[in-house]
């Protein structure tokens, strides 16, 4: 069986990749940090965990029927609530009883993000949530809830553009 001979020229184009780098390292230290004795700020944009405004969330189910990997588990029920004008009828409005993630099954896609009418999810920076055990990665609406205080202040608009 004949081996192909490695090419001369691609040869000492890798070394001197890996020289280049070798030298970057040298002289400006390495790329990657020594987690966890070290930790990087990432940016304010960065989809670390999904947090969840409870109060703005009215049951309509559009995050968990977009969810590719069906890992957000919603429940919730109609009640009556007092009408908006005296004199009119009460209104039926959806209470949330039930609102998880699995985070075991999330591949942080932001397809729940985005197709939330009602602005109930975000985007957290925050990374350090690993478990000892896979099921504890469930985290229910407390603790999406709780993600809310790491939910960094929307940025400025941009000039020039307009609220919706
Ligand atoms: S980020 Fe994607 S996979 Fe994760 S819960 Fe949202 S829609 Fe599902
Ligand atoms: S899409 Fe928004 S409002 Fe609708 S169930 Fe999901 S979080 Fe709640």
């Amino acid at each position: 069986m004949a081996f192909a001979r490695p090419k001369i020229p691609g040869l000492l184009k890798g070394m001197g990749v890996t020289l280049k780098t070798l030298g970057r390292t040298v002289t400006k230290g390495a790329d990657t940090v020594q987690y966890p004795h070290e930790k990087e700020a990432p940016p304010v944009r960065s989809r670390g965990v999904i947090a969840l405004r409870e109060d703005n969330c009215t049951v309509c189910m559009l995050c968990a029927r977009q969810c590719p990997d069906w890992c957000i588990y919603i429940e919730g029920h109609k009640t009556l609530a007092p009408p908006r004008r005296a004199g009119g009828q009460p209104r039926s409005v959806s209470l949330l009883d039930r609102f998880d993630i699995d985070y075991a099954l999330c591949m942080y896609c932001g397809i729940c993000v985005e197709v939330c009418p009602f602005d109930a999810l975000f985007w957290s920076p925050e990374y350090e949530y690993s478990e000892p055990r896979i099921a504890d990665l469930l985290h229910d609406k407390d603790k999406l809830g709780e993600w809310m205080e790491t939910v960094p202040e929307a940025p400025e608009l941009e000039a020039g553009a307009q609220k919706k």
